[in-house]
């Protein structure tokens, strides 16, 4: 076993008060590694103080909710931020202010930040981690069922219900491990799954108005008027990213979100040419294959997707160059 896991434990045992962060805009993954960690500290250690923190958790409310910390909290507190790349992205910036700082995290580490830093880019999902975590020191640290849910919902909601390429055997092996615990997983699936029907109505209008190139580009947009229209806000958004992914000739796409701010939120999606390279070169980052970004205006919406299908054209050379197998 990797020793940063038994660094991490022993830190963990070291301080009476633990704050657990996780990045801004949360999804289901973002939640279950945070709270899913909280709970399973909780259950293992009933003295400590364990918290749990954040800004809203937009439309995940049957997952989690947070707690309201007094600053001086932080003074002599272990913080431990889950499912974050880089520091600016950290949902509170108080995360700053503890003694120690813990890093467990699955995206690329562009930025190591924290004294312990785990980082595996293989995982599915930092849930699945935090899972292997809790369940490598069976003497040490209790699952109970709210941790399971909790976990099994991020792994769910960062493979897609394990589509995505990151699911492997071992995920599904941890997640049979975690649905031995008996939480309703039929009702939670159901809960991560449902949209609204405004929602509902919005998907056939990203079905219709898919741009789509030879190559394999794809983008939706999704202006200021027509999220009025349907009366659907940024954070109902995150069910219509990956349709444009079921067109059988699309390889790469964007949904690019209105924001009120008046920039757009860029949403990025790949079957196989890598895409954070362009996320990081527009304010943002993330997978090779799933990333996030900004663009300020229409004018970097249409380089964000120019860049797109550059990526896509070389993509598609380099396989019709590369010798058959
Ligand atoms: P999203 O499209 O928001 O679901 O994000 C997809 C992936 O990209 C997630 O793993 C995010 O953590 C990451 N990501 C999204 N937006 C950003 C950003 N502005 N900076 C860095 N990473 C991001």
């Amino acid at each position: 076993m990797s020793s940063i896991r038994q660094e991490i434990l022993q830190a963990i045992k070291d301080y009476d008060r633990i704050i657990i962060h996780r990045h801004m805009r949360p999804d289901p993954d973002a939640l279950g590694s945070q709270v899913g960690l909280a709970e399973v500290l909780r259950a293992s250690f009933p003295t400590k103080e364990i918290y749990q923190v954040g800004g809203p958790v937009e439309g995940l409310d049957y997952l989690a909710e947070m707690d309201e910390v007094a600053d001086h909290l932080y003074q002599g507190a272990l913080v431990i931020v889950t499912d974050t790349a880089n520091s600016p992205r950290i949902s509170d910036q108080r995360f700053e202010f503890g003694e120690r700082l813990v890093k467990i995290d699955h995206h690329p580490n562009d930025e190591p930040y924290g004294d312990l830093v785990w980082v595996n880019t293989k995982a599915s999902s930092c849930s699945e981690m935090v899972a292997d975590f809790a369940l490598s020191f069976p003497e040490e640290l209790v699952v109970n069922q709210a941790a399971a849910r909790l976990l099994y919902a991020g792994i769910v909601g960062d493979t897609g219900r394990f589509l995505y390429p990151a699911t492997t055997a071992h995920t599904l092996a941890i997640s049979g491990r975690l649905l031995e615990y008996g939480f309703d997983a039929a009702l939670l699936n159901r809960q991560l799954q449902q949209i609204s029907l405004k929602v509902a109505h919005l998907s056939g209008y990203v079905y219709q108005h898919i741009e789509a190139d030879d190559n394999g580009a794809g983008q939706v947009i999704l202006p200021q008027e027509l999220l009025e229209k349907y009366g659907v806000v940024d954070s109902e958004t995150a069910a219509l990213v990956p349709l444009p992914g079921t067109v059988d000739s699309i390889l790469a796409w964007a949904l690019f979100v209105w924001q009120p701010e008046g920039y757009y939120r860029v949403r990025l999606r790949s079957k196989g040419p890598v895409i954070n390279e362009i996320a990081k070169r527009h304010h943002g980052g993330g997978h090779p294959l799933a990333s996030g970004a900004n663009a300020r205006d229409l004018d970097e919406v249409a380089e964000i997707y120019s860049e797109i299908q550059d990526l896509c054209r070389r993509f598609k050379e380099e396989q019709a160059a590369a010798p058959e197998n």
